[in-house]
């Protein structure tokens, strides 16, 4: 006989703890999780409440394909306001004159931009992936990599920052049709401005992926690329603390294009419950409230940079111009990987790295970055991250008292408390 609770009438209304205790329990220990250590992967956090209840809305049930005002459907009167008001609003906060909001996520903000303007076998100049870029800034098993030409600058060895003239000098040589800037890993100012004076120098055209950095862009804490660029792509999920997706920026020329690259050239009905969630993100991103929580992202990371410094470890470039600080371990007995697994041990969430010219392998690496957007969403102070700077420069060291320096986060994490009120997944509320 079929368990009483699976009967169609009790589906219906049934909430997620009732139907499926199993996955509503691994949800709560994930809630656990994240409340209970110190989450320092520079491209996550936490996003707002107000978003995780619009990704859970009912606009999931919708299909929607094309665009507002030009559906495949029927009964899209309602997401298509809510699609328009994500797009004039992401339009507002970055200055764009074009925005696409479909893109289910980062790599598919790239993929869009680079189908509407490279045909296969095209060249393309990015960020080298060990020297901070992304898989999508053209990886050999990356369909980036694959489909298109890719070549790649890198940053110099002295500075370890970008080097224009390199750049160009590789821009000269390679003669590409897009220049992709921004990456995963650099720590400092993405100069789209220089970016673009070299683009028109070799005729190529410019595409700036901030999927990091976009939170401060919005915050006026770093450049806008905009002006500068052809293209901009980001993700919503960093440091601009939506749901996670993507988007694409363009100036009006290519807005047919990109629209068409995205549908129906790669992606079938946009997720329209994701777009509610970005529109509400987007919307938090314009206030007041949002640029002073990126302004503490910023001074939290320089608090970072200066207690690791000055616990004698060393950070790349020397600190950091944005939300994420690359440490360098080639001066010191760890890997990236160990010292992970031993920051795993005492509640601090990062991820190992290769620092550029890196003598490891990737799964090895010499780096560990570490991010302040998701523990300043929790309220994390100077104060608090130099705590942070203390704990990690405690823990790598051979004699480490794991348990006491884990205490210490375990501290941080009680004194600022990661959703406060929320129930979690073991009740269902009608
Ligand atoms: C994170 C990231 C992406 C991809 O984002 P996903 O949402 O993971 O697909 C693209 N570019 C850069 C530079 C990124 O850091």
């Amino acid at each position: 006989m079929a368990n009483s609770h699976e009967t169609f009438e009790h589906l219906k209304s049934a909430g997620l703890a009732d139907v499926d205790p199993d996955i509503a329990a691994l949800l709560g220990r994930e809630l656990d999780r994240q409340r209970g250590q110190i989450e320092l992967i520079a491209s996550e956090n936490f996003t707002w409440p107000s978003v995780l209840e619009a990704v859970g809305s009912v606009a999931t049930n919708k299909y929607a394909e094309g665009y507002p005002g030009k559906r495949y459907y029927g009964g899209c009167e309602v997401v298509d306001e809510i699609e328009e008001i994500a797009r004039t609003r992401a339009k507002t906060l970055f200055g764009a004159e074009h925005a696409n909001v479909q893109p289910h996520a980062g790599a598919q903000a790239n993929m869009t931009v680079y189908f509407a303007v490279l045909k296969p076998g095209d060249r393309v100049l990015g960020l080298s992936l060990d020297h901070g870029g992304h898989l999508t800034h053209g990886l050999g098993v990356n369909f980036s990599g694959k489909l298109y030409e890719f070549h790649h600058y890198g940053v110099s060895r002295d500075t370890m920052r970008v080097d224009y003239d390199e750049v160009l000098a590789k821009a000269k040589e390679v003669k590409p049709k897009l220049i992709v800037c921004g990456g995963s890993a650099y720590p400092r100012t993405i100069e789209a401005d220089k970016f673009r004076e070299i683009a028109d120098e070799v005729g190529a055209m410019l595409m700036t992926d901030m999927a990091h950095f976009s939170g401060l862009v919005a915050a006026g804490l770093h450049p806008n690329p905009v002006p500068y660029s052809d293209f901009v792509t980001s993700t919503v999920h960093k440091t601009l603390a939506g749901p996670r997706a993507g988007f694409v920026l363009c100036r009006e020329e290519h807005a047919a294009a990109v629209d068409r690259a995205l549908f129906p050239g790669m992606q079938g009905g946009p997720l329209e419950h994701t777009i509610a969630a970005k529109a509400t993100a987007f919307k938090i991103a314009g206030t007041e409230a949002f640029r002073d929580y990126q302004g503490r992202v910023r001074a939290n990371a320089d608090a970072l940079a200066a207690g690791l410094i000055s616990s004698g470890l060393e950070v790349l470039t020397g600190g950091t111009d944005t939300h994420l600080v690359q440490l360098d371990l080639r001066h010191t007995e760890w890997t990236g990987l160990a010292a992970q697994e031993r920051l795993d041990e005492v509640k601090l969430t990062v991820n190992r790295n290769t620092v550029p010219f890196d003598e490891r392998p990737p799964m090895v690496a010499s780096g560990v970055r570490i991010g302040t957007p998701a523990a300043t969403m929790r309220g994390f102070d100077e104060a608090d991250f130099g705590e942070v700077a203390a704990i990690i420069a405690g823990s790598l060291t051979d004699d480490a008292d794991v348990t006491a320096l884990r205490e210490r986060s375990e501290a941080l994490c009680a004194k600022r408390p990661l959703y406060p009120g929320f129930r979690g997944y073991t009740e269902y509320v009608a």
